[in-house]
């Protein structure tokens, strides 16, 4: 019988006795109703104390996740809850009580706005669920614990509705065959990265969608800020123009292509984004979440490209072309390589713009990517 271990961090300094006990019946009545309803798994829910949070103040929930994929690994769980007693900060909600991960298999929960007492068991144990499902694979239904979780007061330990049943038993046999696979003799990683992709192309390129990489620019503020101060210094500068349009077409298309690839290189190794556990050797889930990572960053990056490239035509049509000829060192306006010269800039705002990432944000991205909800 496949084994399915769950294990529960406290990841707070949390000494109220009556707080300890509500999570400890809260893990003891989901392990109960898991083992009743999937008697073909084997099931496990190891409790672990990592103190390291005080339980005063809203925590961040990227690092409570880390924490979590980290122990996970550590102690070779499946899935991994981390319980806070503090509220989470949210990003895109007023307030979050808790944020799945199926990149990382893990997922954070927080018990401010559960109540006290018996309350507190009922809802944090329905909590727990509630997240388990979205790690497995549910999407939300109108019954049971995978109903969305927007009422706190709603939140029940009871069995899932029986379509859920079924796909979490269809997911968590192909994870335990998944898993035995990977034990297997390692192939070269590219491969290993190409098979993943391969596996499930679709719902890849639909992540890398949902991220929105077009907001990658707003995000990193000092990202555009170098793009904008190259740019300028490029449309400004003789010397620029001069190399600018005398530069061979195909030069300047690869340059195109390649100055992308190496602006998103920079930005994904320089911002360790490749980094999303620490753990060795390969796994799928994380190549999954790695090649989405590197696809968003890819496509911010193309379209960045493209917003510089229109910016400096226009601003090249604006300028005085009597100027710009002279500099340029073209025999008259109608010679002026326009779009190549935009190209050119282009291709140095975008690599300019990946040096200028810097690391701070690297935490927008990493969440916009790992989080699957704020429930
Ligand atoms: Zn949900």
């Amino acid at each position: 019988m496949a084994l399915v271990s769950v294990g529960w961090v406290l990841a707070a300094d949390v000494w109220d006795e009556e707080l300890l006990a509500a999570y400890e019946l809260a893990r003891e009545q989901v392990l109960d109703v898991l083992r009743a309803q999937f008697p073909e798994f084997e099931w496990e829910m190891p409790f672990v104390e990592r103190r390291v949070y005080v339980p005063l103040g809203a925590l961040d929930p990227l690092p409570l996740l880390e924490l979590g994929a980290e122990e996970k690994i550590y102690r070779r769980w499946d899935y991994a809850v981390v319980v806070v007693p503090n509220e989470l900060n949210p990003r895109h909600r007023i307030f979050t009580i808790g944020i799945p991960s199926t990149a990382l298999e893990v997922a954070v929960v927080s018990s401010a706005r559960l109540g006290r007492g018996d309350a507190l068991v009922e809802r944090l144990g329905g909590l727990v669920l509630h997240m388990l499902g979205h790690l497995w694979g549910v999407e939300h239904t109108l019954e049971g614990p995978t109903r969305p979780a927007d009422f706190p007061e709603l939140l029940r330990i009871e069995p899932f509705p029986e379509e859920a049943r079924e796909a979490i038993i269809r997911h968590l046999r192909e994870v335990a065959d998944a898993r035995l696979e990977e034990q297997g003799p390692h192939r070269g990683w590219l491969t290993f990265y190409v098979r993943t992709f391969l596996t499930d192309p679709r719902g890849i390129l639909e992540d890398v969608w949902n991220c929105a990489p077009w907001e990658l620019p707003l995000y990193l503020g000092r990202l555009t800020a170098a793009a904008a101060v190259s740019t300028i210094f490029f449309l400004m500068t003789a010397e620029a123009w001069e190399i600018g349009a005398h530069l061979p077409f195909s030069l300047i298309a690869w340059g195109a292509v390649i100055s992308v690839l190496m602006a998103t290189g920079l930005l994904f190794f320089g911002q360790n984004l490749g980094q999303i556990t620490r753990e060795h050797g390969l796994r799928e889930q994380v190549a999954r979440t790695q090649l989405v990572l590197f696809g968003t960053i890819l496509m911010g990056m193309l379209f960045l490209w493209v917003v510089i490239y229109l910016i400096s035509l226009g601003v090249s049509y604006l300028m005085p072309q009597g100027v710009v000829t002279e500099w340029a060192g073209v025999p008259s306006p109608v010679h002026l390589p326009l779009t190549q010269y935009a190209a050119f800039m282009a291709s140095v705002g975008v690599v300019a713009a990946a040096l200028g990432g810097n690391l701070e944000e690297e935490e927008d991205i990493k969440a916009e990517v790992l989080f699957d909800e704020e429930a």
